[in-house]
Order: structure tokens, then sequence, then C-alpha cells
């Protein structure tokens, strides 16, 4: 009884004087309006300077490509992200991929919507996220990419649609080579029923948690510009560094 008598007068407080926000990731309260403090959005953002014009990794020297797309092909034109695949920008994509965490994908498409350049937005038609696989959306309860593109929808007003279909649950793809990775890949995707003309010319954000290889990203990107789509960009919140295979 004292316990709930506690709960109820500390829900009374809080109304009246709410808490002060407080960091997503360091929790101290937050000296300016966001969701994010200035010190944990410079730890996990790219360090400011040139990125790959394709895929958006941070570049080391003057080149214009990083390793990872000299020579790649890949079907969407570029990709944007928040940061590396790191510290505490990874293990909230935990948090949002393994423990429902609704804020977080909140407060992960804020730090997307600011990653990509303020000029794709009325450049693009749709946000599609990656689909999961029906067995693996029903474990799991939700798609974490969904939740991240239904949030840019709120903030872009560009519609969110579910375009792309999971035909099967890819086998690991460790070890593989990026050829075979690459025609693995291929066959996991397809066009959802009656989305063909919602594709034709149109220009088209994809959307999902990290951007590893890109054979993901990739092979969703190929299946939507083969249906007609004329254009696809990606955004993700983060990117690994992984050695190339
Ligand atoms: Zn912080
Ligand atoms: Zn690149």
């Amino acid at each position: 009884m004292r316990r709930k008598l506690q709960s109820l007068w500390r829900f009374c407080l809080d109304l009246l004087f709410p808490p002060a926000p407080t960091c997503f990731f360091c929790q101290r309260p937050l000296p300016q309006k966001g969701q994010v403090c200035f010190s944990c959005l410079q730890a996990i953002s790219h360090p400011p300077g040139p990125l790959c014009r394709r895929c958006g990794r941070p570049l080391t020297d003057k080149a214009t490509h990083c390793p990872h797309c000299v020579g790649a092909d890949w079907a969407f034109t570029q990709a944007r992200s928040v940061g590396p695949y790191t510290g505490e920008l990874r293990l909230a994509v935990h948090r949002l991929k393994f423990r429902n965490q609704q804020d977080s994908a909140r407060v992960l498409a804020r730090l997307m919507f600011q990653a990509i350049e303020a000029e794709w937005w009325p450049q693009l038609d749709a946000i599609v996220p990656v689909p999961l696989h029906r067995d693996r959306a029903r474990q799991r309860g939700y798609n974490q990419a969904e939740l991240l593109a239904y949030e840019l929808s709120l903030l872009s007003s560009c519609p969110m649609q579910l375009l792309l279909e999971r035909q099967q649950p890819t086998p690991a793809q460790t070890g593989l080579s990026r050829r075979q990775r690459r025609l693995n890949m291929q066959k996991a995707f397809r066009l959802a029923p009656e989305a063909w003309h919602r594709v034709q010319q149109k220009r088209i954000l994809l959307v999902d948690d990290v951007l590893t290889t890109g054979s993901t990203l990739d092979a969703c990107a190929r299946t939507l510009r083969r249906a007609g789509c004329r254009e696809v960009r990606v955004v993700t919140v983060a990117i690994t560094n992984k050695e190339l295979q």
C-alpha cells in the first residue's frame, strides 16, 4: 500500500515537474533541446571530412571512393549512415533489434534523417524498408528496418511503402566470396504483390539498420531497379568497416 502511494506521489510530481530530458546514449541531463548530447553525437558519428561518394564510409586518403566501392557495381547510387557500427551506436542497434525498443527507432531515425543530405528529400518518392522473412518477423514480432522507415516517413513526409518481400531465410553468408554472397542474396527478395505499378520510374530510399558487406541492400536495390524503379539510395543507422573478402 505504502509503495503504491509512493509511486502515485512520484507520478504526480513528474506531472507537475517533468524530469529534465536526458541523453539517449549517456543518460546525462541534456543542456539543450534534443535527444542526444553533443559529446555522444560526436562519439557515434562519422568524423568530419570527406565520405566515399558511393557508400558514405569516411575516406582516409584523397580518393573519391573507398576500397569497398572501387570497381563495385552497386545497384544503389549512394548510401549514408550515422556512424561506424561500434560502441554506443552498435549497442543502440542491438537494443532496437532484440528488445523491441520503439523509442530507439525514433531517436535513431532522427539521427539518420540528419545524416542524409537535405537535398535528398525532395528527390525521393518513397521510403522502403528491407523486409524480414515472415518466420523471422513472427519470431521477433516486428521488423526493425520497418520501424526506422516509419519514423523517417514521419520526419520527412515521404511515404513508407512495403514494396519488397523476402522469399527465403538467407543462409549464413560468412566465409563466402563477394560474388557468392551476391548470388545468394539475389534469390532472397522479390517485389511485393501489387507493387509493380508503384515502382515505375520512382526514386526510392531503402532503409536498414546496418550496412555490412552491402550485398543485402544491393540485392534489394537490384530487385527494385529491375522492376522499373529509376533510382535507389540507401540509409542505415551504421556501417561496418569489415575487411574486404
Ligand atoms: Zn550523451
Ligand atoms: Zn564506399
